[in-house]
């Protein structure tokens, strides 16, 4: 089955907002099997709109429509639909019912110009909005379909969970079409996009079934496997085997799979450790404080985190020799270690892990170049020490050395 998604918003063409609608519904669209050839993005204009969807049904089985079913002027998007379709719109009892419904529940007046979001084009099935006042609609007609959803990500991805998967399966079902797109990621970090593709270089090129590649992100990489067939227990089998011979050549550097992030991981860790975690961060400014606690259930293991910037306050909360910092530098092997023993010490923590660097652009030294970062983990009975030079600008430096940091606590 082909399907293409046609994202409405004159916003969405001037880069003032990112269409994420787009990328949500593409990766719907192949979790379910369809395969998208094209995508298009249009502006809050009717002619051109028509054009798009047009274009679009010309070519495919199934077109997602997202935007443009407020209840304002420019919300063209029903008479879009209707025009591309050729069908006109008619009032439809089972939408306006939702949007009463809707602004009962919120205690709030219904204005006139409200009732034009229950007008769809003839021949549609309502898609309740169980987020918002806009229904969307499905257009069905000579075998091929539209569903048009609003442009609020939480109303489109809401929507699109409870009516149009199942929507989707069960035309591709009917077309005796069904299938399954799977996907297995790898994330990776340690070695850049480069030494990833050099171990897997045989897996990466000349396969079709499943495919493999990779993606750089900050500080990591993902491997991507996708393996396509009739059902998800062969797709799994045909996925099974190169995600192990990858996870062979890869090993430790693989910290995790699918959405999991490195900062959950590492929280899972310290959890089933029962460690107790304190951090002391000089040029990280509290990125690997922000990324922890944006994990549910970190409290059970993290302590403080401290951004210790100056010398003064490095000596101050956390007890560093002023010898160390003359003698060595804030950005040294010895500041790292009394840094990440200092803060474990003050929070009567289990482990301590300090972060210490030159992000730049200025304060490099042909011995200590910008980009140039220790980090240090301590206690129970095990400290480390890491020297890295990181390459990029300020904002880099600073992912880059924060990823490093999470990831000396996972190994
Ligand atoms: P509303 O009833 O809020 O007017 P609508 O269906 O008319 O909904 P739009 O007016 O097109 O949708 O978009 C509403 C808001 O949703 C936009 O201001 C934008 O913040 C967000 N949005 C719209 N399209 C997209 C998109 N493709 N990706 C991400 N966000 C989007
Ligand atoms: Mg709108």
């Amino acid at each position: 089955m082909r399907a293409e998604i046609v994202t409405i918003g004159t916003e969405l063409l001037l880069g003032q907002i990112v269409d994420t609608n787009a990328a949500y519904l593409a990766r719907i669209l192949s979790a379910v099997g369809y395969d998208a050839h094209f995508r298009q993005t249009v502006g809050d204009n009717y002619q051109r709109a028509v054009e798009a969807v047009s274009l679009a049904l010309g070519r495919s089985d199934v077109v997602l429509v997202s935007g443009g079913l407020g209840p304002t002027e420019d919300d063209v998007t029903r008479e879009v639909v209707a025009g591309a379709a050729g069908v006109p719109l008619e009032l439809s009892a089972e939408a306006l019912d939702q949007v009463e419904a809707y602004f009962r529940r919120l205690g709030r007046e219904m204005l006139a110009s409200q009732r034009r979001q229950a007008l769809v084009p003839r021949g549609s099935r309502v898609i309740p909005n169980p987020v918002g006042t806009a229904p969307g609609f499905a257009w069905e007609g000579d075998g091929r379909a539209i569903v048009a959803l609003p442009g609020v990500p939480a109303e489109l991805e809401a929507m699109t969970r409870s009516w149009v998967v199942p929507y989707l399966q069960e035309r591709a079902r009917r077309a005796g079409q069904s299938g399954v797109i799977l996907s297995r990621v790898l994330r990776v970090t340690g070695p850049g996009e480069a030494a990833v593709e050099q171990a897997l270089q045989d897996l990466l090129h000349g396969r079709s079934n499943p495919t493999v590649a990779t993606y750089a992100g900050t500080g990591e990489v993902h491997v991507r496997i996708t393996a396509r067939a009739p059902d998800e227990q062969a797709a799994r089998a045909l996925l099974a085997p190169v995600e192990r011979e990858a996870l062979r050549r890869l090993r430790d550097a693989v910290y995790g799979f699918d959405d999991q992030t490195l900062e959950s991981v590492v929280v899972d860790l310290l959890r089933r450790a029962s460690a107790r975690l304190a951090v002391a961060e000089s040029c990280t400014g509290g990125l690997v404080g922000d990324r922890l606690t944006n994990v549910p259930g970190v409290s059970e293991c993290l302590v403080e985190d401290l951004v210790v910037y100056s010398n003064e306050a490095k000596m101050r909360h956390l007890g560093v020799d002023a010898r160390i910092l003359s003698e060595h530098g804030a950005v040294s092997e010895p500041c790292a270690l009394a840094m990440a023993r200092g803060v474990a010490a003050r929070a009567a923590a289990d482990l301590g892990l300090a972060i210490t660097g030159i992000a730049g652009p200025g304060g490099g030294t042909p011995t200590k170049p910008v980009g140039l970062v220790y980090l240090a983990v301590a206690g129970r009975g095990d400290t480390r020490v890491e020297r890295h030079v990181f390459g990029g600008d300020r904002i880099q430096v600073k992912r880059r050395s924060a990823q490093a940091a999470l990831d000396l606590l996972r190994r």
